[in-house]
């Protein structure tokens, strides 16, 4: 099942706006509360409850750099710093396919140091060293585990959210608002590993993925939106129709794939659903790499430009 896969798992403990914005600010260098504020547009009660939550979670940690009054640095854990994939793949979709607006905070070009190019991060399978396609992996439940993923996602937990607020809703930086919105959100990149299983139709995304009716067809709405999915009529009486990725939409696999590796190694080493490339019958291991040397990227061997600068 997608909603218990450690994807899934992962995306449940950052599956939020403001989470999401505060690690990818983290690996651009920033530490500090008051920064964290600027960059990402959170407000500060929510910033706190956010910085707390990843604090908790491991993700984070914190470095008093002052005693009077005590103020704190929040550093990246050695759980948080495997996030880099993550991070770097999702840069490069935003550089790709998100807005071009002046004065973001995101890297405008991602340059590998070892190669000296600028890359596609590309993930490959550690077996067979071949990139990996979406068609090319199935998933399987390797053993009944119930994973209570359904009360985490429907009840009253903190990490649950409304609808994201639009574009122009959000204060801070515009730029990163199309992944913030369809990665930090719980359904929507569950929405877009079901659609990178091959899994097309209503019915079956709501056999997968337990979401409620509204919820599912608001998320739908929204990819379709943001053109990460297309809408494709496969009946006429009555209508009825397909979801399928746009070449925007499959261009978060490295995302959703870095998202997976994580939440195996730090969340659910034992988890019940595993993902297998064609090549082996052995579980997919993957890593994340340049698409011209072929070296798993590094986070000292990736450089960036930021228009806004840190402190
Ligand atoms: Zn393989
Ligand atoms: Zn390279």
């Amino acid at each position: 099942m997608i909603r218990n896969s450690p994807a899934a798992h992962a995306i449940r403990l950052l599956g939020d706006r403001w989470s999401f914005l505060v690690i990818r600010d983290a690996f651009l260098g920033r530490t500090r509360f008051d920064d964290f504020v600027h960059t990402t547009g959170a407000p500060r009660s929510t910033l706190t409850k956010r910085l707390n939550a990843l604090t908790e979670r491991g993700v984070l940690a914190r470095q008093p750099y002052q005693a009077h009054p005590p103020r704190d640095d929040y550093v990246l854990t050695p759980m948080g710093e495997d996030l880099y994939d993550f991070a770097v793949s999702v840069w490069h979709w935003e550089i790709t396919h998100g807005p071009k607006t002046a004065g973001t905070t995101v890297p405008d070009r991602l340059r590998h140091r070892l190669c000296g190019q600028a890359f596609d991060p590309v993930t490959v399978c550690l077996d067979c060293g071949a990139p990996v396609l979406p068609r090319e992996v199935a998933y399987r439940v390797e053993a009944e585990q119930i994973a209570d993923a359904d009360a985490a996602l429907n009840d009253g937990s903190p990490q649950r959210r409304s609808r994201p607020p639009g574009p122009g809703q959000v204060p801070g930086d515009p730029s990163m608002l199309q992944a913030a919105e369809l990665i930090g959100d719980q359904w929507t990149p569950l929405l877009v590993s079901a659609l990178l299983l091959g899994i097309r139709r209503y019915d079956e995304f709501q056999k997968e993925l337990k979401a409620a009716t509204n919820i599912l067809a608001d998320r739908l709405r929204l990819l379709v939106e943001a053109g990460v999915v297309r809408r494709i009529a496969y009946q006429d009486h009555p209508v009825r129709y397909e979801y399928r990725l746009t070449r925007k939409g499959r261009d978060l696999y490295p995302v959703i794939m870095a998202l997976h590796r994580w939440g195996e190694r730090w969340l659910v080493p034992d988890a019940a659903v595993g993902l297998h490339h064609h090549c082996t019958d052995t579980p997919l291991a993957t890593a994340t790499v340049c698409s011209y040397c072929r070296h798993p990227l590094k986070r000292g061997d990736v450089t960036f430009k930021v228009s806004v600068p840190v402190r």
